[in-house]
């Protein structure tokens, strides 16, 4: 079976270009002009199937490396499993999802692994693959790491933060030299959840239960004092440093004064950081708690200093740390207190929209500089560039087709999120997903789900 897609600008994260797109067999098999594909592969191989992308966009599949399906949290779980989630997921264009496994104190790498295959395994819409979170440090985890790489989980993740989860910084040293010894990466979520949790018991205390309380209690400087710890660490190990979800100006320093030391690190930032702003706590009622996540949505200026640091290229990836929960039912949990409003919002359908509207269409950067965020870097940190995240022959044929003259407008009335709210609700975005193709699989045609439960497991590689 042979699919070919016509007319279209194909855009990888090195180049833009007019051009066809030869799908054969589940993997790309050519790129270029008619006369380019005729050479290639003869007259005999023209399509069977032909799809017409003239005005369209023609990118890689994206990869989404930061989600949270099917999670316990704070006494429930969240609104998305792996099956609306990849859903989703795959008709905002995303054709790989990695979520985070994480090991129970008590419990080991294995058990965690099992959990989330048992979660996943048979119902994603996308491909994917699992980080793993290490939350009990012990000479068995320690052995368990390399069994993980052989298993294809290669990038972990440790917690500055959340009590049950967070690691002592020994620990976390250790676990950043063994990840040298494995070609191992680590993401450190940067607050510093013990002093925070000193102010929200002095808010809570105070009377101060409503949730514009949330941004109140996790200052800027405690994520920028995290980023420096995990840096510094990172410095004494010699191993690379994946900070998730930086959120603030003071976070950007400390990873620029590590850069300049020589440090490899690699910066992952979100949508909500980028599109959004604290003012939305402050809306009337208990309307706040839709956008609790942590770190919290911060002021203007450290939106200021993020956008400075995209179009700068300092950004590697953006991913949406999607981890939903119901505004009825589950955010309502904490209408006494914001401290018992389960963290987190929906995102996965989004963040190429968002971010294509926010950042392309406005001018502020190229496409093929989104697509190295959306696409190739992650492929490249995750350990997956030998089979996705840009248009290459031999690749798995994922591949959205993309309208940027579509209008369109964000609503919970329209998202495939299990989930009864957006935090983007209204946007209007510059464009929408046409078409998506996960290794060849037509699964989204129009911008309506056509194929589900195609997803397979990815053994990821080393970062490259
Ligand atoms: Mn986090
Ligand atoms: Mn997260």
């Amino acid at each position: 079976m042979t699919i070919c897609i016509q007319n279209g600008t194909l855009v990888s994260g090195d180049r833009t270009r007019p051009g066809d797109l030869l799908i054969e067999d589940g993997v790309i098999r050519q790129v270029g002009s008619d006369e380019e594909i005729l050479a290639a592969v003869g007259p005999g191989l023209s399509g069977d199937r032909s799809i017409d992308a003239a005005g369209c966009l023609v990118f890689p599949g994206f990869i989404d490396g930061h989600t949270h399906m099917d999670m316990p949290v704070s006494g429930t779980v969240t609104a998305d499993d792996f099956r609306s989630g990849t859903e989703a997921a795959l008709l905002g264009g995303t054709t790989m999802i990695v979520d985070f496994a994480t090991q129970d104190r008590g419990g080991t790498l294995h058990e965690a692994l099992d959990v989330w295959h048992g979660r996943a395994d048979g119902k994603c819409a996308c491909d994917y693959g699992f980080h793993m979170a290490v939350t009990d440090w012990n000479a068995r985890t320690r052995r368990e790491l390399h069994e993980m790489a052989q298993a294809g989980v290669t990038s972990f993740k440790a917690y500055y933060a959340y009590d049950g989860l967070m690691l002592r910084d020994p620990e976390m040293y250790d676990l950043l030299c063994e990840m040298r010894e494995i070609g191992g990466i680590l993401g450190v979520h940067c607050e510093n959840g013990p002093v925070l949790d000193r102010l929200r018991e002095k808010a809570v205390a105070a009377g101060h239960t409503s949730p514009a309380w949330h941004p109140r209690t996790r200052p800027a400087l405690l994520e920028g004092e995290a980023v420096s710890r995990f840096l510094r660490l990172a410095d004494l190990a010699g191993a690379p440093a994946w900070v998730v979800h930086l959120s603030t100006a003071d976070g950007l320093q400390e990873i620029r004064a590590a850069r300049a030391r020589g440090q490899q690190v690699l910066v992952e930032s979100c949508p909500q950081y980028l599109a959004l702003t604290e003012e939305v706590y402050d809306k009337p009622g208990f309307e706040g708690a839709k956008y609790v996540c942590s770190p919290p949505l911060r002021p203007q200026a450290d939106r200021n200093a993020l956008w400075q640091a995209l179009e700068n290229g300092e950004i590697d990836i953006l991913s949406t740390d999607h981890c939903s929960f119901n505004f009825k039912g589950q955010k309502e949990m904490g209408q006494d207190n914001f401290t018992k409003i389960p963290n987190g919002m929906p995102g996965i359908e989004h963040r190429p929209t968002v971010m294509y509207t926010a950042a392309v269409a406005t001018g502020r950067i190229q496409a093929s500089d989104l697509i190295r965020m959306l696409a190739e870097n992650p492929a490249k940190m995750f350990g997956v560039w030998d089979r996705k995240g840009s248009l290459t022959p031999g690749k798995d044929a994922d591949v959205v087709i993309y309208d940027p003259k579509a209008d369109f407008t964000i609503s919970a009335a329209n998202q495939h999120h299990n989930c009864d709210y957006t935090p983007f609700e209204g946007f209007r975005t510059a464009g929408s997903v046409r078409d998506v193709f996960l290794r060849g699989i037509h699964a989204v045609q129009g911008g309506a789900l056509r194929r589900t439960g195609c997803g397979q497991y990815i053994a990821r590689k080393k970062m490259r």
